[in-house]
This record gives C-alpha cells, structure tokens and sequence, in this order.
C-alpha cells in the first residue's frame, strides 16, 4: 500500500459489480489493494442478469423448436412435444442466482468488501453509499448502460430487454422495435417457440454497420422462418385495448400485439452519479470520457465498459478491467488492443464476424473478396430451407485477411478461433494452406478459391 492510498479508507472503490468492474476489483484485491465494490443492483450486471447470460439460455432454449422439426427428416417422431415458458423462465433464474452467488464469492475470496446500494460521487476520492462518505485513492466507473426508448404517446405500455427476460407468459402476437442486437435475437427467441413476431425497422436494413452481406443474409433467413420485418417504418403511438395493444404506424395503418418491445440502443448510466459535479468530462453520448488507461478527466477517476460507450461487448470490458488492475495495481502497465474484437449475434442462424467488413475494407485497401452460400449438411435431411453465408475479406496488397462473416449454425464458435488468426495477421495464403476438417461447415473458410469477380477492375 503506498502511502498515499493509506490516508483513503480503501485504495480502489469500484461503483458497479458487472463485468468491467469485478474482473477490475479482483484483480486489484489478488495483487494486495484494499477493495470495495458497490452495486445497487445484482451482481453480475447487465451481461450476467439482464443480458448476454439470460438471453443466451433462451436463444437455447427456443432452439430447440427446430431441432425437433429437423430431428423428423432423421426418422424421429416428435409428436407431442410442447414448451413451458413458465419451466425456461424459472430455470433460466435458478442458473443466474446461481451465478450471483458465485461472482459475490469470487469477489470476497479476493479480499474485496462488497457494499450494496447506490454510490454517488462526493469529490475526486469520495463516494457516498448509504448515507456514509468513503474514501479511496481511486474510483472506478463501472455501472454500464441502460435501454433507451425514445419519447412518444403510449410509451409506458412497451418493455425493454430487461422485461422481456421475466415476462410471466409468452406473448402470441410481439411487435419488436430496432433491428440491432437485441431485436433480432429477441424475434428469434419469440418466433421459435411460435409467437408472431414482426419487426420495425427506421431503415430498409437490419443490424446496420454489419457487412452488407451478414445483414441481407440474416434478413433473407430471419424472414424465412416466419418473422415479418417492416422496413422505412416509424411508430406514432401505443395504445392499451382489453385485447392487447394497438401499434399505430406513421403511415396511418395499426396492428395489434400482445406485447412492443423498443431495442433501440443504450445510453450510458452516467445520470446522478455526482460525475459532472467532480469534473468528469463526459461525451456528446453522455459517456465517461478516458484515455488508454481508462482514466477520466479527473486523476484519480477512472471508468470501463459500457459506460465508457467504446466497444460496448462484454469481454472488452472485462479486458478494460483487467488492464487497469495490471497497470494501476500490478506495476504492469497495460492498455488494450480494440482491433479485430469478434463479435457474434444470436439470431436464428447466428452470425460470427471478425475484422473489418468489406464497407470499411474498401475504404483503405484494395480487396478481394471470397464468398460461399450453401446448404449446411443437416438440412439436406431435415430439409429446413436454411443456407450458410461465409465470407474473406482480404487485402489484395498484402494478402492479409482482413475480415471474416459467417451466417449459419455455430457460426460464433466457428469465429472465435478464426479472430486468433486474424489476431496473428494470417494471409489468405495461410488459410489455403489450412487442411480443413471434413465435413464441417467451417472447412469453408480454409477452401475458398476463386474470388468474387470485381467488376471495377
Ligand atoms: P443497437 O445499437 O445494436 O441497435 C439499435 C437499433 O435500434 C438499430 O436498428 C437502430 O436503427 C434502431 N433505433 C435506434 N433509435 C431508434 C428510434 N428512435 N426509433 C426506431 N429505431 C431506432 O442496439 P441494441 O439495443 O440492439 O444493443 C445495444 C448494444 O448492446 C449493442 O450495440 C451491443 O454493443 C450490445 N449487445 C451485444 C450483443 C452481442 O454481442 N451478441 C447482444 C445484445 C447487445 P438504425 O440502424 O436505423 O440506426
């Protein structure tokens, strides 16, 4: 402890127990620092209780739908099978208070005092919780983000992902807002266990900011499966009738659901928390603004994860937290490297990408781009009208590659060990040397030959 730290009753405070802020905390309590963490929420945050976690295991969940439908071209009679929301909700919170348990013991067992209630900034080296001021050499920011759902009439009446996880029955007829995220794997979630699921997008696009190639595919295939998307469409207001709600549209027409859920992004948390008051810069997004060591305007004020708004997924956050403790409080000065994060949606068929799209490719290199569209085995028995997109972006001076998508079953996994090779800077020529497994789908990706004709060059 330096002397510094000993005037503060604690040397690191860390105000949010989700992922950022626990990896941070343990690790600074291993390395001997005096830790409290305080969460006026669950443990675990957004990812473990309201988000990456829970959803997953309903995504799992719903899946099964299609894995009874696909068993029947095998030979299996399925007849008679049926889902229990009520059963899928209940378990689904017996596993995250299963959790919670094990992210608070993890926390005691690194020497970190968990205090719960909320923390407000008080000065640079104070926050207070519960009616009393605590003292710390440094603060650490972690308290993520919050749904936004913008204001219109009827607003009241729609819920939030953070709803949908506990509604205590399935809704039959969901009207789900936005085309990130969050919508399109709510809507698979829905759609599989057989509610009526449409979406509305702004835009004529889903997941935009994805290559142009993931978002039509996701949206061919999503369509395909029976969820109706509503493209260059705006809701004016909801309503609440004895048969549910009425969706009234900016063309004049409506429709009625027994359940609107808005996935229109997410905004830092960073209202009343006293962090303006002490000098925290934030951004135009009301984010708390850092530098590489994830320190604020303020020294002695430092944040991670989504309240920060750089790459808002959980295992950057995570890194955040684990770079700060190994610099501030291993000696072992670290920052974090954002380039080739992989990312994975679960929609139905998920998606995997690594690197940059072909959009964002093109706007620096000159590339080469290999595509392959086919029928995954499975479905040449099941004979579900599905088809795998997988896709190279590849830098035609250096033969480096610079971007993989995939759209099909197992595409997440498949993508987590193709961004190792992304990370080690492989070439197009690596992965043609690659000996594929046979028969996988990901074979693809280490036997893709011709690439796709340019017509500009
Ligand atoms: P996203 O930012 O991904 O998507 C927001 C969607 O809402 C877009 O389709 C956007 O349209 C639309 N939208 C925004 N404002 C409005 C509005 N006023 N009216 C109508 N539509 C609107 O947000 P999500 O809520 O889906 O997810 C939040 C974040 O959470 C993600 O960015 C991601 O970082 C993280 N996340 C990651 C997951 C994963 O890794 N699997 C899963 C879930 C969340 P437009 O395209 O036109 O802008």
């Amino acid at each position: 402890m330096t002397s510094q730290a000993a005037k503060f009753d604690y040397d690191l405070i860390t105000i949010g127990a989700g992922s950022g802020g626990v990896r941070a905390s343990r690790l600074a309590g291993k390395y001997g620092a005096r830790v409290a963490v305080i969460e006026e929420s669950r443990y675990g945050g957004t990812c473990v209780m309201r988000g990456c976690v829970p959803k997953k295991l309903l995504v799992m969940g719903s899946h099964f739908a299609q894995h009874f439908e696909d068993a029947i071209g095998y030979g299996w009679n399925v007849a008679g099978v049926s889902h229990d929301w009520g059963a899928m909700i209940a378990a689904k919170d017996k596993e995250l208070n299963r959790l919670e348990g094990i992210y608070q013991r993890l926390l005691r067992d690194s020497g970190v005092t968990l205090i719960d209630g909320r923390g407000v900034l008080s000065d640079p080296h104070t926050v207070e919780v519960n009616g009393k001021r605590l003292t710390a050499e440094k603060i650490l920011v972690a308290v993520g983000g919050w749904p936004v759902i913008p204001e219109f009439p009827g607003r009241e009446h729609v819920i939030s992902s953070n709803e949908a996880l506990d509604l205590p029955k399935r809704p039959q007829r969901v009207v789900i807002v936005g085309g990130g995220y969050i919508a399109v794997e709510f809507a698979g979630i829905f759609n599989a266990l057989g509610s009526e699921v449409t979406l509305i997008i702004r835009s004529g696009q889903i997941l935009r900011g994805f290559d142009h190639d993931v978002s039509a595919t996701v949206a061919e295939e999503i369509e395909k499966t029976g969820i109706k998307i509503r493209r260059d469409c705006r809701i004016r207001s909801v309503e609440k009738h004895s048969d549910g709600y009425s969706v009234m549209f900016d063309l004049g027409d409506e429709c009625i659901a027994d359940c609107v859920m808005y996935a229109t992004g997410r905004a830092p948390n960073t209202a009343k928390l006293g962090l303006k008051e002490v000098g925290v810069k934030l951004n135009d997004k009301g984010a708390v603004a850092v530098d590489e060591w994830n320190r604020s305007s303020v020294e002695s004020v430092f944040a991670v994860g989504d309240v920060t708004d750089r790459i808002n997924l959980t295992p950057v956050a995570i890194n955040e937290g684990r770079v700060f403790a190994e610099t501030f409080f291993n000696k072992n000065k670290m920052t974090l490297d954002y380039a080739n994060v992989a990312s994975a949606v679960f929609s139905q068929p998920p998606v995997g990408v690594v690197g940059l799209s072909e959009e964002e490719a093109r706007k620096k290199h000159k590339v080469r781009i290999f595509l392959a569209r086919f029928k995954p085995m499975k479905h040449t028995l099941s004979g579900r009208d599905e088809r795998t997109m997988m896709k190279l972006v590849v830098d035609k001076a250096t033969d480096r590659v610079l971007g993989c998508h995939m759209v099909g079953e197992d595409a997440p996994e498949i993508i987590q060990g193709l961004a190792v090779a992304l990370k080690a800077g492989a070439t197009k020529a690596q992965f043609d040397a690659t000996v594929g497994i046979h028969p996988t789908a990901a074979e693809e990706f280490v036997t893709m030959r011709d690439p796709v004709p340019e017509k500009e060059e």
